[in-house]
């Protein structure tokens, strides 16, 4: 038994899901028609409250193009400092958009209205011109915190009020809607776009969908291409989506309480400095300062656990569909022992 903690994104299909993937009706989706790839795009569009979707190869290029969309080479957008789009996505802002990011400082990677009030710029000709805001729901860097409905409301506030466009880099927005009282068409009604994951907790292989109006979603169609996302008889992988948004949102409440077994455990570690509040399925924790992480993680792989560092003594453990009550167990056995 392989124990692996590293990301959610490690999971594989399951035997249904395969089934689906085999069975899946394909055509091009180049020529648009492909008859798997739209059925996903409707029904995500539709679950959101949105006009129109798209399906992309991943997060990163959802994120990219919603990027491209909305803003002009020279513009400036707001995000928080732990974020994804800034961090993880290998310096795409400039590289594909020409648009450079203000970082605001967050409180476990949520920034508040008052935190985008005071960032956006006047519009004088030698200041860069302020045109997106873009939060992160959950915030992975973060801890896996989410965002209340106000706060997000609040933010859209401040977006509406002084025309700037407001995208959602939702990865984890499943994890974050199991944990509160708001829908996906709430969240729908507030942004200008939204990018989903399937492939992270919900279990699918590859993929991401881009949510917004249909004028968006057109011009994000053509960037999909340019940027090479172009895919031919993708509803192989548009079944899989589908059967992860028919199946695997709900069980993501089960992933929640193993991370919080597992971090209530961890806190009584003595090689453990501190655990971070764990409010879905990301754990970040320190170790002590004698204890290095390579040599932490090297144990815990002799014990068939994988897992990574994450910055300095830092450590993250994802909890995901293929991490059982079993594993949580062993992975218990081994961290008492160490
Ligand atoms: C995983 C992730 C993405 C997208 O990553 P891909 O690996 O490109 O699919 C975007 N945002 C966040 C917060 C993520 O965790």
């Amino acid at each position: 038994m392989i124990i692996d903690l590293r990301s959610d994104t490690v999971t594989k299909p399951t035997q249904p899901m395969l089934e689906a993937m085999f069975s899946a009706e394909v055509g091009d989706d180049v020529f648009a028609e492909e008859p798997t790839v739209i059925k996903l795009q409707q029904k995500a569009a539709a679950l959101f409250g949105k006009e129109a979707g798209l399906f992309c190869p991943s997060g990163t290029m959802t994120n990219q193009i919603a990027i491209k969309v909305h803003t002009q080479p020279g513009d400036e957008l707001l995000c928080d400092t732990t974020a994804h789009i800034y961090n993880y996505e290998g310096g795409g802002i400039s590289f594909n958009s020409g648009v450079q990011a203000k970082l605001l400082p967050g409180e476990r990677g949520r920034i508040t209205a008052k935190q985008v009030r005071e960032s956006i710029n006047p519009g004088f000709d030698w200041l860069t011109k302020t045109s997106l805001v873009c939060i992160e729901n959950t915030a992975n860097r973060a801890g896996g915190s989410y965002y209340s409905m106000e706060q997000m409301q609040e933010l859209y506030a401040v977006c509406k009020e002084n025309n700037l466009k407001y995208h959602l880099d939702g990865a984890r927005i499943f994890n974050a809607i199991e944990e509160n009282d708001y829908t996906p068409a709430d969240i729908g009604k507030i942004f200008n776009s939204i990018s989903v994951c399937l492939s992270k907790g919900l279990g699918a292989p590859v993929g991401s969908v881009l949510l917004g109006d249909k004028e968006f979603v057109a011009k994000a169609r053509r960037v999909r291409k340019v940027f090479g996302g172009g895919m031919r008889q993708a509803g192989y992988l548009a079944a899989a989506g589908i059967y992860a948004l028919d199946n695997n949102i709900v069980r993501l409440k089960d992933d929640h309480k193993r991370a919080k077994t597992l971090a209530e455990v961890m806190r009584n570690l003595p090689f453990i400095e501190n655990v971070l509040p764990v409010d879905t399925n990301i754990i970040i924790f320190n170790l002590n300062d004698n204890l290095k992480p390579e040599d932490f993680v090297k144990r815990l792989a002799t014990h068939n656990i994988k897992a990574t560092g994450f910055g300095k003594q830092a450590i993250r453990f994802v909890t995901h569909l293929d991490f059982t009550d079993e594993m949580l167990d062993k992975t218990i056995e081994v961290l008492n022992k160490l």
